[in-house]
């Protein structure tokens, strides 16, 4: 693994701003943002955990889930919450959404910008603002109901 000199932005610069919030620049946390700057999409932290124990066995559970949180403070990542309440992390440039989430297949979908709108706008009146990333919808999706309709129908 190569030193973060060939690391694009937001991940290049991260070694000063830790350095600003009072965390060290270890070989451990340069092993945390070489995975999640190589990593699209979601990941969890146990599964982040795992990805960086395969390239250095010395990286613990502790210094990933600090990283996480003030990577966080930073915006560089942002959590959600999977069906089962446990955390999940989206990493670059994607923007803030929620999931539909099927619990027959487990399979895990986005929800659009003009839905998650909507959903917003349900919470208005109150004057809540809802956090989209932390909108996780569980039921069964199209292909789950289509074949409990032909099996049961
Ligand atoms: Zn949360
Ligand atoms: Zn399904
Ligand atoms: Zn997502």
């Amino acid at each position: 693994v190569t030193v973060s000199a060939s690391l694009r932005e937001p991940w290049a610069s991260l070694p000063g701003q830790l350095r600003e919030r009072g965390l060290r620049w270890t070989p451990q946390r340069r092993t945390v943002i070489e995975v999640l700057a190589e990593t699209r999409g979601h990941i969890t932290g146990a599964e982040l955990v795992e990805r960086c124990r395969v390239l250095d066995l010395t990286v613990v559970p502790s210094t990933v889930y600090r990283t996480l949180d003030v990577l966080e403070q930073l915006g560089v990542v942002r959590h959600g919450h999977g069906a089962d309440g446990r955390q999940e992390f989206h990493v670059g440039s994607e923007t803030d959404h929620g999931h539909l989430h099927c619990a027959t297949c487990e399979n895990q979908w986005e929800i659009t910008e003009p839905q998650a709108g909507a959903i917003a706008e349900l919470f208005a009146p109150q004057g809540f603002a809802l956090e989209a990333s932390h909108v996780t919808i569980v039921g069964q999706c199209r292909t789950c109901r289509e074949r409990a309709t032909r099996a049961f129908g």
